[in-house]
């Protein structure tokens, strides 16, 4: 049967009146003029949406709604499918529905949207390939309000948190969600480090106007990675500025970093509070649970096969970052490519190996480390966690706290929290009291080196 002979175009348009009707002007464009009718077959409505997450949202909120109009509008069952468009790189202009919705979503006045080109952001991250667990929810939640309402619900935000925990993933995945659904917006994705660059490039052509346009008219700035603006004082300087300027009008900017702001060192005290300024939510290593949760996504879109044990062996021996768990599938895929075999438990553990028992990305944990500086110093884990302050146990406390950062990815705050509730400027000061007293005292350092070996080994033997 051809397509033809099941036009249901004129009762998606009806159903278009209807839901004008009953929602909120914001609310029908945020939702409905991204979708375009994209075809019928006997018993269906096939609709085209911007993305998987754009799809499910319109599903929860007003499949049920739609179906019933519908039903109400043909006499009889017609369900409603949904395609994804694909991601548009040419300038959209060209569209005419497109230019429509922008002046009926009078959203924000811009350069001509001819102008627009795709954000330099990777095709891999996206809110639909971003799987939520506990420890990123609030993170994650908070990124989706941001793509949903751009300047207006969390501003600034900072995300931050150890390496390959997901920031990355999350900053652009707001650039590629505005970008799908706010055709209008100018939106600039760049690492601290390329911001850095350009701002010396532009420094030395002398075209530092340029830059200035560039960053001070955009509609959202993301920048990865601020930590390495740490001792850049002019760009520091600039950022500043810039920052200011997004702010008073309003324009959304997100930001990541891999620790807590007020840990960043030789960075102004007034960027820093700019920094903090807004919403700061951290990520932390994901649970068991959310580590076999995302190794299964990523194994569903390399759509290969690769049995439940072997994934859940992985995720009870790799338990740090995303980015270790997804490189270990991809040693594991390549082998069993390359010597078309069947990936096993036992293949996994051989092929793994390394990375199982390398210590750092074991099951080593506060209490493993507690314990061995403890037995070391003759005490015993719960004066660590107490609050006694002696010099007998101030000290072994503070090289606890150092260990756990060297070989954890806990941050400051949750060491803090391990060691009797303590706050995290404790922890920031035992670990520069460890690190002065290894520079001053020659005879400190082995015996710290010493002692984080034997963590290890506690760490690898539980
Ligand atoms: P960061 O910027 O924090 O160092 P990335 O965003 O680069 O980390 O993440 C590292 C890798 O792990 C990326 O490939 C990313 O897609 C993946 N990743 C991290 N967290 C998740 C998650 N919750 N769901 C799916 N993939 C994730
Ligand atoms: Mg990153």
């Amino acid at each position: 049967m051809s397509k033809s002979n099941w036009d249901y175009s004129i009762f998606w348009k009806e159903t278009l009146n209807h839901l004008r009707s009953e929602l909120s002007e914001q609310e029908f464009v945020m939702w409905f003029n991204n979708i375009d009718y994209a075809g019928s077959t006997e018993k269906k409505i096939i609709l085209s949406v911007p993305s998987s997450f754009y799809r499910d949202q319109v599903k929860e909120r007003y499949l049920t709604g739609i179906e019933k109009i519908l039903h109400n509008l043909s006499g009889s069952n017609i369900e409603i499918d949904f395609s994804i468009k694909k991601i548009n790189t040419t300038p959209v202009s060209s569209n005419p529905k497109q230019k429509k919705t922008q002046s009926a979503a009078k959203k924000k006045p811009s350069l001509p949207v001819t102008n627009r080109s795709y954000p330099n952001l990777s095709q891999d991250y996206s809110f639909d390939n971003f799987v939520v667990g506990d420890n990123n929810s609030f993170a994650a939640n908070a990124c989706i309000a941001i793509a949903k309402n751009p300047g207006k619900t969390y501003n600034p935000c900072l995300i931050y948190g150890g390496v390959g925990l997901g920031k990355t993933h999350l900053i652009q995945s707001i650039g590629k969600y505005v970008y799908s659904n706010f055709e209008d917006s100018r939106i600039v994705y760049v690492t601290a480090e390329q911001f850095t660059n350009e701002f010396i490039q532009s420094i030395k052509e002398n075209k530092q106007h340029q830059f200035k346009n560039k960053y001070r008219k955009v509609d959202i700035l993301l920048i990865d990675d601020i930590h390495f603006l740490q001792g850049k004082d002019a760009t520091q300087e600039e950022l500043f500025h810039t920052f200011n300027a997004l702010y008073d009008s309003n324009k959304q900017m997100v930001f990541t970093c891999d620790r807590p702001v007020s840990e960043l060192k030789n960075l102004t005290d007034r960027l820093k509070s700019r920094f903090e300024r807004g919403l700061n939510v951290d990520l932390i290593p994901p649970s068991f649970e959310t580590r076999i949760a995302i190794l299964k996504k990523k194994v569903e879109e390399k759509n290969v096969l690769i049995p439940d044990d072997v994934i859940e062996i992985i995720c009870q021996n790799v338990t740090t970052h995303v980015r270790d768990l997804e490189a270990a599938l991809t040693k594991l895929i390549a082998y069993a490519d390359l010597l078309n075999k069947e990936i096993t438990v036992d293949i996994a553990k051989h092929q793994l190996k390394d990375m199982f028992s390398n210590p750092k990305l074991n099951n080593i944990t506060i209490d493993v480390i507690q314990r061995t500086v403890a037995d070391y110093f003759n005490l015993t884990p719960n004066d660590l966690r107490g609050k006694k302050r002696t010099k007998a146990i101030a000290f072994p406390r503070q090289v606890a706290m150092y260990i756990t950062r060297e070989l954890t990815e806990y941050s400051t705050t949750e060491v803090g929290l391990e060691f009797g509730g303590r706050d995290h400027t404790t922890v920031m000061h035992a670990c520069q009291r460890v690190d002065s007293k290894m520079k001053a005292d020659p005879s400190i350092e082995p015996y710290i080196r010493n002692l984080i070996q034997k963590a290890k080994e506690s760490g690898t033997k539980s």
